[in-house]
């Protein structure tokens, strides 16, 4: 595997296999993300500062000077007459040899306007008598330890050696693509005068057929993915149909269910029941009531004799839940465990002992729930909430250990991110999704205002409204921890500003640094009605649960990311009264800022903000892949919708007809790769 690539490897070998590029197929497949043009020269008196140019001109002059740092000055000139300076701050004395007056050079680099007039600072240099190429020069994605000109004629070599036959049956293939070797060969090297827009944007038919072979290399593995998951073995897990843990569970429940936990409760029980892993997905928004559903598919877990295993992504999520299980299953009979990276020594090994021994039918925490030491007597069930905060890793942790036994264990993911369409199609075939499209009833929409921070008196007024209305408020401040280093107003400073401009309410603060006691004392005091503000850091993220709560400020909003937010907002107008949510910000917005805050403004509905925060980042970050530094599609993406479909389609006919054409297209696709596609 790359990370674990022999020490003998140079520094750009190593950087090369960690960029999955090993084999000489896997260099031919990494294409250029621009170009540059050297196949021309430019007239310096045409060219404006900011462009970036290629000039041949003749040196006048070469000195170097102190100003004030010592640097190499070249005065130069060209054919016409216009005259160029060169500068180069770090320099070899070769260098200042090879630019003695007189020596007619090729200059590439970025013409700026200097002290003495129009510069180029460091621009690449080519004696004037080398040939101009005839195609333009590929730029390609790298990293650090791994210059450009080491991987250009890394590939250059490899693309003389790699196997760039078609491997696909014509009968499979959109009729009007090109040949796979001719897209690539030509996206290496695209002639002179190949126009770059058609390049850059990705629409030119080279492209095409290289989006479509990716795009297809994925549909297939996920779809091989979910038949061998056909075929895998899984325990039969099944309700009692009378007095089991289910049923008694919903009895003691305080509230119904929605018609939408009912069906989704169903789906799932029925995937437990059949035999084969579940792989699923249950989304719905913020307070739509997930949490009860996963307890729900647990008791039948537990009622059959499995375990059932449900981890989050923060402590303090898992905390949130483990008070909720505890409270909903305990009375029930069932042993709760908790297992979180800060529970150590003597805890941690009492909890462990639960697990092994297979005394607790419910373990929750955080990803500490995957760590190696822990063993479950017989998971039967995961289920994982908000899996896509988890990073790559750990996601391929958690299937390992679902993979270790005879019988693979279910799997139950959680999001109240919803997984737009296309996504879904590219990234989640291979999943079966659930939705909770109805929030339990008495909720009323809340209302988002964005204010600007010198408004900041202007909301305070209005809390103060509301506090005399016997309403109650929270004021959302970024993390403790972060604000030193990005100078945000912190926590503290803002609880004494409202506590000396509310004289007369109670105005509280909850901190991540805070001892769990001490949080639980304050919350208290909120959720009774005592305290009628509380500013807190993003602690409240939690589902803190209290409905006579309708103003939500929210400083520093521009910092927060969109699903953050919403999730946040989701706080308030949890009973009947109008809530408000106001959005405190500092400008200047940077763009992404700006739309995150114009789709809170103009919109609470889950999935129309999902859409949106894809739209905003890419799906690259929106799944985490960020953190692995994997993007998961390199060249298509989610706007290629006709290419997908294609895909989906091809893949079917391929796997059906030329299992053999179809592995092996995989294999050249996704060899280097495919951990991460599986994660
Ligand atoms: P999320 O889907 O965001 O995880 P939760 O599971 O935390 O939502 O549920 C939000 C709140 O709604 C909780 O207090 C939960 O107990 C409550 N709840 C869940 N289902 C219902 C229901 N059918 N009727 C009333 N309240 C419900
Ligand atoms: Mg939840």
């Amino acid at each position: 595997m790359p990370a674990s690539a022999p020490k003998e490897l140079s520094a750009p070998q190593r950087a090369m296999a960690r960029l999955g590029l090993v084999r000489d197929i896997d260099l031919a497949l990494h294409l250029p993300m621009r170009y540059e043009d050297e196949t021309r020269l430019d007239a310096l008196a045409d060219a404006r500062e900011g462009d970036t140019l290629q000039v041949e001109v003749t040196v006048a002059e070469c000195r170097v000077e102190f100003r004030p740092r010592r640097q190499l000055v070249v005065r130069t000139t060209d054919d016409a007459g216009e005259v160029l300076v060169l500068r180069f701050l770090n320099f070899y004395p070769s260098q200042q040899k090879a630019l003695a007056a007189g020596t007619r050079v090729r200059v590439r680099g970025e013409l700026r306007g200097g002290f003495l007039g129009r510069e180029m600072v460091h621009p690449a240099l080519k004696p004037a008598s080398a040939p101009l190429p005839t195609t333009l020069t590929p730029v390609y994605p790298t990293s650090a330890p791994l210059p450009q000109a080491y991987l250009r004629k890394a590939i250059a070599s490899a693309l003389q050696r790699a196997p760039l036959h078609e491997l696909l049956p014509a009968d499979s293939l959109p009729r009007e693509l090109l040949s796979l070797k001719d897209a690539v060969l030509f996206l290496h090297q695209p002639p002179r005068g190949t126009p770059l827009a058609a390049l850059e944007d990705r629409s030119h038919p080279a492209w095409q057929r290289l989006k479509f072979d990716e795009l297809l290399a994925q549909q297939l593995s996920q779809l091989s993915a979910q038949r061998e998951r056909a075929r895998l073995k899984a325990p039969v897990l099944r309700a009692k149909p009378r007095g089991g843990l289910r049923e008694r569970l919903l009895a003691a429940l305080p509230f119904a269910l929605t018609a939408a936990q009912r069906r989704v409760a169903e789906e799932i029980a029925a995937d437990l029941a059949a035999g084969t892993p579940m792989h699923r997905l249950l989304q719905g928004d913020v307070g739509s009531g997930k949490t009860v559903v996963a307890a729900l598919a647990a008791t039948i877990a537990i009622d059959a004799g499995w375990q059932c295993a449900l981890m989050a992504p923060t402590e303090i999520l898992a905390e949130q839940h483990f008070r909720k299980l505890v409270l909903w299953l305990e009375p029930l009979g069932v042993q709760v465990a908790w297992l979180t990276g800060s529970r150590k020594g003597k805890g941690r090994r009492e909890q462990l002992a639960l697990v092994e021994s297979g005394a607790a039918g419910l373990v929750v925490g955080t990803h500490a729930v995957i760590q190696q030491d822990v063993v479950f007597a017989k998971l039967g069930l995961a289920v994982v909430d908000e899996q896509h905060r988890f990073g790559v890793a750990q996601r391929l942790a958690l299937r390992e250990k679902l993979e270790a036994s005879a019988l693979e264990p279910h799997l139950l993911m959680m999001s109240a991110t919803p997984i737009p369409r296309t996504l879904a199609m590219t990234y989640y075939a291979d999943l079966a999704v659930s939705t909770i499209d109805e929030l339990p009833p008495g909720r009323t929409p809340v209302v988002t205002k964005l204010f600007a921070e010198d408004k900041r008196d202007a909301v305070i007024a209005r809390i103060r409204d509301e506090v005399a209305q016997g309403k109650q408020v929270y004021w959302v401040c970024p993390l403790v921890e972060e604000s030193e280093a990005i100078e945000l107003r912190d926590a503290t400073a803002t609880h004494q500003q409202l506590t000396a401009a509310l004289p007369g309410a109670m105005v509280g603060l909850l901190h991540g640094r805070m001892a769990a006691g001490e949080k639980q004392a304050v919350m208290s005091l909120f959720t009774d009605g005592t305290m009628q503000v509380l500013v807190a850091t993003t602690v409240i993220e939690v589902g803190v649960d209290v409905p006579n709560a309708s103003l939500m400020v929210i400083e520093h909003a521009e910092r927060f990311g969109l699903a953050q937010l919403h999730q946040l907002r989701g706080r308030v107008g949890r009973g009947a009264v109008a809530s408000v949510c106001v959005l405190l910000y500092t400008p200047p917005l940077s763009p992404p800022a700006r739309d995150r805050l114009r789709a809170m403004s103009e919109t609470t509905d889950g999935f129309e903000i999902a859409r949106r925060d894809l739209e905003i980042r890419g799906p690259g970050e929106f799944m985490g892949a960020r953190q692995s530094g994997d993007a998961l599609l390199r060249f298509a993406d989610l706007q290629d919708t006709t290419l997908i479909a294609r895909a989906r389609a091809a893949a079917e006919r391929l796997l059906a007809a030329h299992p053999q054409a179809a592995a092996a297209h995989v294999e050249r696709w996704l060899a280097s790769r495919v951990d991460y596609l599986k994660a």
